[in-house]
């Protein structure tokens, strides 16, 4: 069986022209990504990095991250995002090879290949996230970094995500997230240590409704972003 849930693809699927579109519904990655990128960057110099992006989209993280001088491995599988994220290539040239796969499947054909691998945004959206965990862990090279984004699961992060951010202030379409398919950092924390992955770093980031600004910060009760590392030995 695929860990992969065709109804999520297929929401994915039909929004796929608008990912560059910098005011359609994936405004809030496009405003995100400046600070997604900054973290990354801050944990490991990208240049020369071979990095792979798990759940890449139309490749708003993948091309940032390539822009820092990282050669870049992009897959997903949701091919009318793929489709996008090749045609936007053409016009930036940068150095990113987009291919239709999960991360099982790629686990098993290139195991520890990666410098970084970065899966933001992604696993609240796949049947078995501890599965997506495991072959991160995989697919890094010992001592390499991976890092993951997810949304926390509780009465605070209801409100902001889901009622916020879906119902009252419309930065997502609804239904974009299930509350009951949220991640707990505790959760993703031990994930990863099954996975033997170790944590290095975890930061909040927030909205201000008001200024329309996003910003990290220390609370993770909603959005947070997590550095782990693969030990040596
Ligand atoms: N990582 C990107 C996009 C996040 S949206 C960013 O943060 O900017 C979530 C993406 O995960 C979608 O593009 C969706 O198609 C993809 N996805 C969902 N399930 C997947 C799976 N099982 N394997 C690969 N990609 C998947």
């Amino acid at each position: 069986m695929k860990n992969v849930d065709d109804l999520e693809i297929s929401k994915f699927e039909a929004l796929a022209s608008r990912w560059w579109d910098p005011n359609s519904e994936f405004k809030p990655l496009h405003d995100i990504n400046p600070l997604r990128v900054n973290y990354i960057s801050q944990h490991v110099n990208l240049v020369e990095k071979r990095i792979l992006d798990i759940g890449c989209g139309g490749g708003i993280l993948s091309e940032a991250l390539a822009h820092h001088g990282a050669a870049v491995t992009a897959i997903d599988k949701a091919e009318a995002s793929l489709s996008v994220a090749k045609l936007h290539l053409l016009e930036s040239q940068l150095d990113i090879s987009y291919l239709d796969s999960t991360a099982e499947e790629f686990a098993e054909v290139h195991p520890e290949q990666f410098d970084v691998v970065t899966c933001l945004e992604m696993l609240e959206h796949v049947p078995d996230p501890s599965s997506v965990v495991a072959s991160c862990q995989r697919l890094v090279k010992p001592g390499g970094l991976v890092f993951f984004s997810t949304i926390n699961r509780n009465p605070k992060s209801y409100l902001f995500a889901i009622v916020g951010a879906e119902y009252l202030l419309n930065l997502l379409p609804r239904g974009t997230h299930d509350y009951a398919k949220l991640i707990k950092p505790s959760e993703l924390a031990a994930w990863s240590r099954q996975a033997n992955l170790a944590l290095r770093d975890q930061i909040g980031m927030g909205y201000n409704p008001l200024t329309k600004r996003y910003f990290l910060q220390n609370s993770l009760d909603v959005n947070y972003l997590a550095c782990y590392e693969k030990p040596w030995a």
